[in-house]
């Protein structure tokens, strides 16, 4: 089979399956990404990103990229930025569609982006909780969990947005005017999952570095440290059965069964509907970090 061209980007080996067999092929991730391009898009153009690539499939090796290459595709740009070793490396972000598409062409199933943009890494723009149940927490707990950080977040000022991940669990985001460094975000992020913790410590837990986590929600904060990413809104997981990490209304998270309750075809079913978008208005929410 020839190569697939969407939105001018060459596709090929479309009839490859990715997700095993009789799953999703490259041509459907790519036909895929072309239409949730224009929700997807706001997230992450702009924003030092990570991809993960499959070039077997799911089934083979995947990894993790955040550098660029010029192999990946004209459209894909090139930030230099510092590396914790003092060092400064090039890391890739795009802007556009074809900049999406190219790296789907080079197998990428997921994209990560920063909570900072190009112009100014050192100040983020928007804050993440991820909500990592274990496994014998049930579905409303986690909900009661993001529920809570919400209002945690709206009696600092803040209004929040919220996603599945794809995987076990939900993501709480922020956005917030730039100023704040990474480490004042950073503890302000601490601060509220230690408070959540205070009040429910048979629920919740913040450490990372705590292996007994059986029966607790991990309220992951460390997210909030330059150089960190979450999965942005409408990417792929590379996981069985092609699940999505959704941006959903606040209404609609009590409905699901688990954070990988959307996948490729319900995904791109709801790009039709009237609940596309409800991240809509994020972009121009004027809001910010509470000093103290
Ligand atoms: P789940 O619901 O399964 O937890 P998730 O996307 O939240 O899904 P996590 O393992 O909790 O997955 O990781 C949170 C985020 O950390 C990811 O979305 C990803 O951006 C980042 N991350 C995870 N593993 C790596 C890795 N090996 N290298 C770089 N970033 C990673
Ligand atoms: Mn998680």
């Amino acid at each position: 089979m020839g190569p697939l061209i969407v939105d001018g980007v060459a596709v090929t080996h479309p009839e490859r399956e990715v997700f095993g067999e009789g799953g999703p092929t490259k041509g459907d991730v790519a036909t895929y990404y072309d239409a949730v391009i224009p929700l997807m898009l706001p997230e992450l153009r702009g924003r030092p990103l990570s991809v993960v690539r499959c070039p077997q499939g799911t089934k083979g090796a995947c990894f993790f990229q955040k550098h660029h290459a010029d192999t990946l595709g004209k459209h894909v740009k090139a930030v230099t930025l510092k590396e914790k070793d003092g060092g400064k490396a090039e890391y890739l972000y795009v802007d556009d569609a074809k900049g999406i598409l190219e790296l789907v062409q080079m197998n990428t199933l997921e994209f990560h982006p920063w909570g900072a943009r190009v112009d100014n890494p050192d100040q983020p723009d928007r804050l993440i909780f991820d909500i990592d149940p274990s496994q014998d927490v049930d579905w409303k707990t986690v909900v009661a969990c993001a529920r809570a950080i919400r209002e945690r977040l709206q009696g600092e000022g803040l209004e929040s947005f919220v996603r599945t991940s794809g995987g076990k669990g939900l993501h709480v985001v922020a956005p917030f005017r730039r100023g704040p460094s990474w480490d004042v975000v950073k503890a302000f992020c601490k601060g509220i999952a230690d408070a959540m913790v205070a009040d429910a410590p048979k629920r919740y837990i913040a450490e990372a570095s705590k292996a007994k986590r059986e029966g607790l929600i991990f309220i992951d904060w460390l997210r909030n440290t330059r150089g960190a990413t979450s999965v942005t809104g409408w990417s792929l997981r590379a996981r069985a059965g092609a699940p999505v990490a959704m941006p959903l209304g606040w209404e609609e998270i009590a409905r699901l069964k688990t954070g990988g309750a959307f996948d490729l075809k319900k995904a791109l079913k709801r790009t039709e509907g009237p609940k596309a978008d409800p991240w809509e208005g994020i972009e121009s929410l004027k809001q910010a970090l509470p000093t103290r």
